[in-house]
């Protein structure tokens, strides 16, 4: 058997194990399995260290874990190192234990555009902002500004990383919501509430929205987020979290694999709704 899976606290709410055993199947690769691995964080580097020699050949890594798989790893991609955050570790049969950020790859390839020459807005400045902002800078979009509500957070960011923090969102031809704003659904009256004050946590009014072309949010929900709602109506183009997470899963398969991910199954099944949370 060769093993994978997650490693997060909390964890039930992954939709990786649906995506990476549904590619498996659909692979005819049996004996292998993808699982959830719900480990708090004072047992993380123990536990991390321990799955090798328990049959495990890699690990996914979501919150809060990304920065201790970092730190944890034997040896690490520039992209990880300059991120500070590992979303994929590969187990080798010496203990050696090498870490991989495919978050960033993951947002440029769920992209259906090359953000080259981009003005773009990323909104917060936490884990997944710094790998979507190195990302786009890396892509070399011709500015990457970030917004978030705790104005500090964003200068450190854009000092780390070699951008630009704003006080109040910029115009830009791409913007991407890396909050955790949106996650919450409603419905009927308090619905519409909750979307015109989602929009109000991240800096925006319904009318600003129309001001980007091409919109990105990391949420993921059955329903479109208050943002991607928003920017519909707008009629500009959107990109789903969902979509992000497809991708970046893709890229831990390969790496771990060897083989194309079967992209078509993977968007299935983490889609499907018995892969929603319970
Ligand atoms: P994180 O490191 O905890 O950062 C959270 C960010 O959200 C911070 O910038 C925080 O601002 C902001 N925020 C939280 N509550 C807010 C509020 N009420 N109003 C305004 N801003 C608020 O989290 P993360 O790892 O970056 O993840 C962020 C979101 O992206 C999560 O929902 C996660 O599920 C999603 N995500 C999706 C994918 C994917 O593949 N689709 C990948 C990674 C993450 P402050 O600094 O002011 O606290």
């Amino acid at each position: 058997m060769t093993r994978l899976g997650v490693l997060g606290w909390p964890v039930a709410h992954s939709r990786s194990p649906a995506m990476h055993n549904a590619a498996f199947a659909a692979l005819g690769m049996a004996g292998w399995r993808y699982q959830r691995l719900p480990v708090p964080a004072a047992l993380f580097a123990e536990t991390t260290r321990a799955l090798a020699g328990a049959g495990f050949l890699g690990a996914n890594v979501t919150i809060p874990h990304k920065h201790a798989a970092l730190a944890l790893a034997t040896e690490s991609t520039a992209a990880a190192r300059e991120i500070g955050a590992a979303n994929t570790l590969t187990f080798a049969p010496d203990g050696a234990i090498a870490a991989e950020n495919t978050d960033a790859p993951g947002l440029l390839a769920a992209l259906d555009c090359n953000p080259r020459a981009m003005r773009t807005l990323v909104l917060g400045a936490g884990g997944s902002a710094r790998a979507v902002a190195w990302a786009l800078r890396e892509a070399g979009a011709s500015e990457v500004s970030v917004w978030n509500r705790t104005y500090a957070r964003a200068q450190e960011l854009a000092r780390e990383l070699g951008v630009r923090a704003v006080r109040a969102a910029p115009a830009a031809d791409l913007l991407v919501n890396c909050t955790s704003v949106g996650l919450e659904t409603g419905s009927g009256v308090e619905r519409s509430a909750t979307a015109k004050d989602a929009l109000n946590q991240l800096g925006l009014t319904f009318d600003q929205v129309g001001k980007y072309s091409y919109v990105v949010d990391l949420v993921y929900r059955t329903d479109p987020t208050p943002l991607l709602a928003a920017a519909s109506a707008h009629g500009a183009r959107t990109l789903d979290g969902l979509e992000v997470l497809v991708a970046q899963g893709a890229l831990s398969f390969e790496l771990w694999t060897g083989r194309k991910p079967p992209l078509p199954v993977m968007r299935a099944a983490a889609r499907a709704p018995d892969a929603l949370p319970g």
